[in-house]
């Protein structure tokens, strides 16, 4: 197809691709050693070569400070996010999740009959901490907090973040998704899974490291609670093909690349808003690669402007205040998507 043709070929016509502002996803990645890993090993794709999980894992262990056996590997961390539902859903119980947040995983939970707890965000949209802890009842097994949160881009304060994990009781896991934690200058929580046994932090290489369509991500966790999520994984470590581990094994190792993109992400992003609030747009200060922003002001028809312009957005999340989010793409796209709403 079109845009499959262009990227090989490099035939680049930027007005006739369609701008995907949708997934957030990185629009200049992967890294070019990550690149160079897939085209220079692309003949190692006849063998299982089961010897380069240990190295990546030996990469991500060192550069979360913990142990190999505190990290698990998946196809994208839906994976492991699967992996966590399949394991809650054991028992007859419930888990507690902002609304809204990033929920597409939840539904093998939901369809294996879990109970969803929903807990509404504050008023300047962030996750509220002490509604969500509020919320654990004597059947909860499981509370998710994706910081930043997806699709509000709001940012957990660390000490009240913290302060929530060290009293969840320990028959209940917590989930922190750090999908977009590399868009902002906070640091990671996996020191706290040494002392804390219940606490799974799940990451990703489809955002920051643009290597969405190579599926992998990972958990880091106390060795035992990963044991459990091991034996629910038939392929442990293994479900992510050989050169998608070689392109994160190169990527880890680029941070210039992650720089850069962290720039490039913020200044569209400070424009973006610039511009969204110059056309009396209510938008939520982000920590990350997407914009939750309120249509309530927009009195034109916004989805009839991202089709006609071939633009793809996202849904309307909060009816009440038409909350919808866009993905940071790059200034151009970004200009063409100011553009379009105009
Ligand atoms: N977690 C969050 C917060 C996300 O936004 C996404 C994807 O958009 C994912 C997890 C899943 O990403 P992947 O399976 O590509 O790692």
């Amino acid at each position: 197809n079109a845009i499959t043709n262009s990227i090989l070929f490099q035939e680049q016509d930027n007005n006739n691709l369609p701008i995907i502002l949708r997934s957030n996803e990185n629009p200049y990645g992967p890294s070019p050693l990550a690149l160079k890993a897939i085209s220079n090993n692309i003949k190692l794709t006849n063998r299982y070569n089961w010897d380069i999980a240990p190295e990546l894992i030996a990469e991500l262990a060192k550069k979360n400070s913990v142990e190999e056996n505190n990290i698990l590997l998946g196809a994208g961390s839906t994976e492991i996010l699967d992996l966590v539902a399949k394991y809650i859903a054991a028992e007859k119980s419930n888990y507690v999740i902002a609304d809204p947040s990033y929920d597409y995983w939840t539904k093998t939970m939901d369809n294996l009959g879990v109970h969803k707890i929903k807990v509404a965000l504050t008023a300047d949209k962030k996750i509220d901490l002490s509604k969500m802890f509020d919320s654990i009842n004597q059947d909860t097994k499981l509370i998710y907090i994706c910081n930043p949160n997806n699709p509000t881009g709001t940012i957990c304060e660390r000490d009240q973040l913290v302060t929530l994990i060290k009293k969840t009781p320990r028959n209940v896991t917590i989930l922190v998704d750090e999908a977009y934690l590399e868009y902002t200058k906070e640091k990671t929580l996996t020191e706290l899974i040494k002392s804390i046994p219940n606490l799974i932090i799940v990451k990703t290489f489809s955002k920051i490291h643009g290597l969405a369509g190579a599926r992998i991500g990972y958990a880091v966790a106390d060795s035992s609670l990963l044991d459990t999520l091991r034996n629910l994984q038939s392929n442990t470590n293994n479900s992510v093909s050989v050169l998608s581990k070689l392109a994160a094994i190169a990527s880890i190792k680029d941070d210039k690349f992650i720089n850069d993109c962290y720039v490039l992400n913020e200044n569209v992003r400070k424009f973006t808003i610039t511009e969204l609030t110059n056309l009396n747009i209510k938008c939520i200060p982000s920590g990350t690669n997407f914009l939750y922003f309120s249509l309530l002001n927009y009195p034109k028809d916004y989805f009839g402007n991202l089709e006609k312009n071939k633009i793809q957005g996202t849904r309307i999340y909060e009816e009440d205040g038409k909350w919808t989010r866009i993905t940071i793409g790059t200034l151009d796209e970004m200009r063409r998507f100011v553009a379009a709403l105009k």
